[in-house]
């Protein structure tokens, strides 16, 4: 059999219209080509998908592509279809298709023109679907999002850890290309371990944003904090922000007291109907308001590339759900300032909140939250604490001023009796 050998250069412009590889794309790629284990971390924004699309459309066989929102993946196969002529070149398959649908699905698979098929986790818990992946060309299997595998992770999904034996029912050679934005590791080896990895190529990119200004400011009244909310909105007027708060009811609140103050706000919350949602969520994209005060609810997957805030009400659960969480400012590299408000209240909120769990995830838990008092607390770098706990080597002198402690360097902030002590050096 001839080998033609296309550069990766060349079809990287044929296939997407780009000119250069971004970070480590190409050695990520030329690992996939290689079929190697491969595992990607690389922070939100910085091209995963790339990683796998491009050696898809370059082997054999087709893709199989795991992803864990059913709502994404119709957007994800456009994309991919938009940038080809033939619409067959990529198709989903979970349970919003109908019979008629699956069918043509299928037809397009065993004719050999579809290079990607993406996949919920469930999709491959079906007996026929694992019956029918058997008989098919199959390249490798990539799954995306791959930290819903780690109950360390900041969005556990119990189906991805059976992931490992149904790829082993369909074949247990094809390579494995896991992919996720967290970089802790903690998950990393929970990720490696749950889908058996076997020596994998590791490629970790930096997850510093340097655009990114990060502020802890002590939280103190209620109505006080609110002011100094409605102040800093007023010095950014017109710029696009996130307000993150614990719970459905502080963001209603909150986000009324903001319209009473001249500020065009909109609440986000897993408890509205999805039609509300969907209509707030595009209101935020096309800046008929300019903040959107949400609990975690919101964020995964919407790519607005600036905003140009992001301001937490109340302390997040992790660290690293902080960095998911400030990571949506700023995604066009420009400015990006993420204010927390912090408070012991807010902190046995939180442990309040898991007073239910089983003990195991509640010292899971505990431990978590300790992670992000000490980052509240701490008189380092924020920068440098962030990166450290992502395994990152960072020197405070590279941060130049782009958070507080660096820009006014204190000596100790102390919580005594739920009050936030600030000294200054
Ligand atoms: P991730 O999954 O890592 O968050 P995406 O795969 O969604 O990131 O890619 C983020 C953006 O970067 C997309 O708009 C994509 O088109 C763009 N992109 C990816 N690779 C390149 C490249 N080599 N050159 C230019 N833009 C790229
Ligand atoms: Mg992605
Ligand atoms: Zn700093």
């Amino acid at each position: 059999m001839a080998v033609v050998k296309v550069s990766l250069i060349d079809a990287l412009r044929e296939h997407f219209g780009f000119d250069s590889f971004k970070g480590n794309q190409e050695i990520i790629i030329k690992s996939i080509l290689a079929r190697k284990d491969t595992f990607v971390i690389m922070p939100t924004g910085g091209g995963k998908s790339l990683c796998y699309q491009l050696p898809a459309l370059m082997s054999p066989g087709c893709a199989l592509i795991v992803s864990p929102l059913i709502a994404l993946m119709k957007n994800q196969v456009d994309l991919v279809r938009s940038y080809s002529s033939k619409d067959n070149v990529a198709h989903f398959l979970n349970s919003t298709l109908s019979k008629a649908q699956i069918k043509k699905v299928r037809t397009d698979l065993l004719s050999g023109k579809t290079k990607m098929l993406y996949v919920a986790p469930e999709t491959l818990t079906k007996a026929e679907n694992l019956e029918f992946f058997k008989e098919l060309e199959i390249s490798f299997i990539a799954v995306d999002e791959a930290h819903c595998i780690s109950e360390w992770g900041h969005d556990f999904r119990p189906e991805y850890r059976r992931l490992k034996e149904m790829i082993e029912m369909i074949n247990a050679d094809l390579p494995i290309i896991a992919l996720t934005a967290t970089a802790t590791p903690k998950v990393q080896s929970d990720i490696v371990k749950n889908l058996g990895l076997r020596d994998p190529q590791v490629y970790l990119s930096s997850f510093n944003r340097p655009n990114l200004y990060y502020e802890i400011r002590p939280k103190r009244k209620k109505e006080q904090t609110i002011r100094e909310i409605v102040k800093f909105i007023h010095l950014h007027k017109g710029k696009s922000g996130i307000i993150y708060t614990l719970n459905r009811k502080t963001t209603e609140e909150l986000a009324d007291m903001l319209v009473a103050n001249n500020i065009r706000a909109v609440a986000y919350h897993a408890g509205l109907d999805a039609g509300t949602r969907a209509q707030r969520q595009d209101m935020f994209l096309h800046e008929e308001c300019e903040v959107i005060v949400a609990t975690i609810a919101f964020g995964m997957g919407i790519d607005k590339p600036d905003v140009r805030f992001v301001i937490h009400y109340n302390i997040p659960k992790s660290l690293e759900n902080y960095y998911q969480e400030t990571g949506r400012a700023g995604r066009d590299g420009l400015e990006g300032i993420c204010v927390c408000f912090y408070s012991y209240k807010d902190v046995q909120k939180l442990e309040h909140l898991m007073r239910d769990k089983p003990l195991s995830e509640r010292e899971m838990g505990a431990q978590l939250i300790n992670e992000t008092v000490a980052y509240a607390e701490s008189s380092a770098c924020r920068r440098k604490v962030i990166l450290h706990y992502f395994g990152e080597k960072y020197e405070e002198h590279q941060c130049n001023g782009a958070c507080d402690n660096c820009r006014n360097p204190k000596e100790k902030i102390e919580v005594k009796n739920r009050v936030v002590i600030v000294l200054k050096a």
